[in-house]
């Protein structure tokens, strides 16, 4: 078709184009139709405005996680037609606008889905987790391990808490794995020396009834003897009879005595992979940031501490502390300062105690001082004592001084109260401390 000056002339044409080709007469269409009179060539198509298709292809890429292992979605869902369609410009604004919807009619339901998920498997494992702490309540070691899961899986979930608590674990299972597999080892050496010990003395017996038999026929021919002639042989053989049982006798003492020797070894190293394994175990009792006991450390030594005290008819006291203001700390000198100020304050807080006094972290800057055979009175002292050296012992974060403070509750635990109530006591006793202006121990 050649092209034409006349716009009118040219559009009469595209119109005339349009109706023989049966198209609409649309805008896009007519331009077509436009080009195709003059013969200028149709206008390319430039789709997306520039830079969108890639950051929806970034951005596509980044849900596509979401839609795995996804019920009710079939494989891709509406996700994988979108993405390839956005890959493959010039895209249409129109189709891409239709795929995106379709796709976040989607994600609703998958999020929700998500969470479900997440709140399925949570139960599952709390289920399985008291499952196996009913039927190993006698593995001292796997309870250990338990705890470490029971403390990660408190909310709210901090993930560097589950973090540390796999790591843990890890580092638990590891050394246990270690130590059994080395229990094991020696069980099978000794095994194999018992085996060799049974042996020795099936044999011994067997070579001593030869001898008796030997030494019963040579009694007899004494017996039946006439004359010394008859004897002199008799002797002879009596003698190497004896010889040969003497060095018999000999040998086997030399091989019971290192036989004897060796079990001796392999029992010391059963007693120090025992205590190695103890070690492991008590890792799980400790909080590793301050080394102060954990949670499940706690709880024990609260346990026993408060049957000893009922046994005795002794005195108990607890004092729950929570540093002052520790999120300031935080915020202005960052994360790790707050975690060496906490270190700082055990470190100085075991310095007061006596050795029969146990330190727990009970939960982030919040610590339980336990102190058996301590009356109230007293352990008021020892937290004052507390204080003050904390004013001495100045907790340097770089070239700052930092002074910790804390609020303390204290309580003199009854004889029938339970730990979880002496705690409560402490802690309502702590808070009073910080309304009335923090810095200060408050006894109930
Ligand atoms: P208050 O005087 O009322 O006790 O105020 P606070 O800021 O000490 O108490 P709050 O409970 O508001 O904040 C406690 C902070 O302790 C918040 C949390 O980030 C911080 N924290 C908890 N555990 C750790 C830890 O292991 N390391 C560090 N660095 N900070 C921790
Ligand atoms: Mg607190
Ligand atoms: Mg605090």
């Amino acid at each position: 078709m050649s092209a034409t000056e006349n716009p009118l002339e040219i559009a009469r044409k595209a119109l005339k184009l349009l109706a023989e080709q049966h198209r609409a007469p649309t805008p896009e269409h007519f331009q077509l139709a436009y080009c195709q009179v003059t013969g200028r060539p149709a206008p390319v198509d430039t789709g997306l405005p520039d830079g969108l298709g890639e950051a929806l292809v970034a951005f596509c890429e980044q849900l596509q996680p979401l839609f795995e292992d996804i019920s009710g979605v079939p494989e891709g869902g509406e996700f994988l037609p979108l993405l390839m369609l956005l890959r493959q410009p010039p895209v249409q604004l129109e189709q891409a606008l239709g795929g995106l919807q379709r796709l976040t009619q989607h994600l609703p339901r998958i999020v929700t889905e998500k969470m479900e998920v997440r709140r399925a498997l949570f139960d599952l494992l709390h289920l399985l987790v008291e499952n196996i702490a009913d039927l190993s309540s006698e593995d001292q070691w796997l309870r250990g391990q338990l705890d470490c899961v029971r403390a990660a899986m408190q909310p709210p979930f901090v993930l560097r808490t589950i973090d540390e608590a796999r790591e843990r674990l890890q580092d638990v299972v590891l050394k246990q794995r270690e130590a059994r597999l080395g229990a094991d080892a020696v069980h099978a050496e000794m095994q194999q020396m018992l085996d060799s010990f049974i042996q020795r003395l099936t044999t011994m017996s067997e070579s001593s009834s030869g001898f008796q038999d030997s030494l019963e026929g040579a009694a007899r021919r004494v017996e039946c003897a006439s004359s010394l002639d008859e004897l002199r042989p008799l002797l002879g053989e009596v003698v190497g009879t004896a010889r040969q049982m003497a060095v018999q006798s000999a040998e086997t003492g030399k091989e019971l005595q290192g036989l004897q020797q060796r079990v001796q070894e392999a029992e010391a190293r059963l007693q120090q992979l025992r205590y190695e394994l103890d070690q492991a175990s008590a890792q799980a009792r400790h909080d590793p940031l301050t080394d102060a006991l954990n949670r499940r450390g706690l709880d024990e030594a609260l346990g026993r501490e408060i049957s000893r005290m009922r046994r005795q008819a002794g005195q108990l006291s607890l004092c729950l502390l929570d540093i002052d203001n520790f999120k300031k700390l935080n915020d202005r000198l960052g994360h790790h300062a707050g975690d060496a100020a906490l270190q700082h304050l055990a470190e100085v807080t075991r310095a007061c105690m006596r050795p029969t006094d146990s330190l727990a972290r009970y939960g982030g800057e919040e610590f339980i001082i336990l102190m058996p055979g301590t009356a109230q009175t007293e352990a008021i002292d020892v937290i004052v004592r507390l204080q003050r050296e904390l004013t001495r012992r100045i907790y340097l974060s770089g070239r700052e001084r930092v002074l910790i403070t804390f609020s303390a509750g204290l309580v003199q635990i009854l004889p029938d109260e339970s730990g979880d109530e002496a705690i409560q006591r402490a802690d309502a006793a702590m808070y009073l401390a910080k309304r009335s202006g923090k810095n200060r121990v408050i006894a109930a």
